[in-house]
């Protein structure tokens, strides 16, 4: 059988509203756990926020502040990637899905 190249293939999604990520809340995907930031251990590395694949990571004035929850899937990867011994952002249980108030 002739394999297809991909000028046969059918053509997959295509997002005609480029930059609707914003009111995309993926913040309502999480459920079980959530990143808690715990400013007096953190380093100012910027780990979390290379490192964080929703930009959930809140920065002000230079520096991190905390932890957008709109958009924050709790996948963990900033804790596994904060280097102090002591984390300075530690996985905690939720309860509730946190989806805090809309993003414009
Ligand atoms: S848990 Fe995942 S999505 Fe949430 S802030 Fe950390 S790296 Fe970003
Ligand atoms: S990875 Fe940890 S120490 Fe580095 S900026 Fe983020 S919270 Fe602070």
């Amino acid at each position: 059988m002739k394999k297809e190249t991909w000028k046969e293939l059918t053509i997959g999604t295509i997002n005609l509203d480029a930059g609707n990520s914003v009111k995309n809340l993926t913040g309502t995907w999480r459920s079980g756990k959530k990143p808690q930031f715990i400013e007096e251990k953190c380093i100012q590395c910027f780990f979390c926020w290379l490192y964080c694949p929703h930009s959930a990571i809140l920065v002000e004035g230079g520096e991190v502040k905390g932890i957008n929850y709109d958009y924050c899937t709790g996948c963990g990867m900033c804790s596994v990637e904060c280097p102090p011994k002591e984390k300075a952002i530690i996985m905690v249980k939720e309860e509730a899905k946190l989806a805090e108030g809309g993003a414009e």
